[in-house]
């Protein structure tokens, strides 16, 4: 089967995606978001799947957020490609691609803040202490500009969607996050934009990080004590030549550690590591099949 393609409308200014919006709501459409910082790849076009099975109108913004990034990160380098973003955009019959520039998002004089705790705190937060403040701060401005009914995020960056959801909860926000499963290549690494940082070696054995998370799963299920099944997961990943940041069990919901003999909780495996100059990060849920 062919995919058809229709260009979608560009927007690059506010009043024009506002304008689009109200045409759309005002003959009755509901509207999704994805939210995206491009160099797009299977996993976000997943996500517009999931958007269109939930809405009738899918907006798309590209946005490469240059306040989630710290100082010594890879704002500069990070993998750019507009022409072929909007070209699979086009082939997935997206109707809008917000494409706002960083002087729109952040004037001069702006200064305000969305700083979330609770989700947000320990993982990522230990190397990355201001991720999560500019994640929340850019995603509210997208959801106020764009006002989706939902919004679609991958459990891909599993802890950025549990800090949506707390977000969008916690200012009540009158729109509902989405979470969907995290696309893969074909030996279990994670599809994601900083794949392409990985020499050929160490892509050859970045898939040993989905191989860890599923052996520490499996240990969970078969009953092993939660620190013998995460010391099998870190051998693992230490042989495949990573440098590890964290390999956690974590409540599914809230990320704090469960507690030893509470009432049953559903699990999250979360790990981080460094494979050369690329940081990696994934997650599976301790009842997925491995
Ligand atoms: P990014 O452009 O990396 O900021 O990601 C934009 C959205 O795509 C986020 O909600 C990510 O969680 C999601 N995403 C990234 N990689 C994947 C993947 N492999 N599978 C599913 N969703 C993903």
């Amino acid at each position: 089967m062919t995919e058809t393609t229709q260009a979608p409308v560009i927007a690059t200014q506010l009043d024009d995606l506002r304008t689009r919006v109200r045409v759309w709501r005002e003959a009755g459409a509901t509207i999704a978001l994805v939210p995206t910082m491009g160099a797009l790849h299977d996993g976000h076009l997943s996500l517009v799947r999931h958007a269109k099975e939930a809405c009738t109108r899918t907006v798309v913004s590209i946005f490469v957020n240059p306040t989630q990034f710290a100082p010594n990160e890879d704002f500069a380098t990070y993998p750019r490609d507009d022409e072929g973003d909007l070209a699979k955009l086009a082939a997935k019959q997206v109707d809008l691609v917000w494409m706002p520039t960083p002087a729109l998002m952040y004037p001069p004089d702006f200064a305000t803040t969305v700083e979330p705790r609770g989700a947000a705190q320990g993982l990522e937060s230990e190397t990355r202490p201001h991720f999560f403040a500019g994640v929340a701060t850019v995603c509210t401005k997208l959801f106020v500009q764009v006002a989706p009914d939902v919004a679609v995020f991958g459990e891909k960056d599993y802890q950025q969607l549990q800090v949506i959801r707390q977000t969008v909860r916690d200012l009540d926000l009158p729109m509902s996050i989405l979470g969907a499963p995290t696309i893969r290549e074909s030996d279990g690494l994670a599809m994601s934009s900083r794949n392409a940082y990985l020499d050929a070696d160490e892509r050859k054995r970045a898939g040993q990080l989905y191989a860890a998370l599923q052996k520490v799963s499996a240990a969970v299920r078969a009953g092993d004590d939660h620190d013998k099944a995460l010391g099998q997961g870190r051998k693992v990943i230490e042989r495949a030549g990573f440098k590890l940041d964290y390999l956690v069990l974590r409540d599914a919901r809230t990320l704090s550690e469960p507690r030893a003999k509470a009432e049953p909780v559903s699990l999250r495996v979360l790990v981080a590591a460094h494979l050369g100059k690329t940081r990696l990060i994934d997650n599976i849920a301790v009842d997925e099949a491995g």
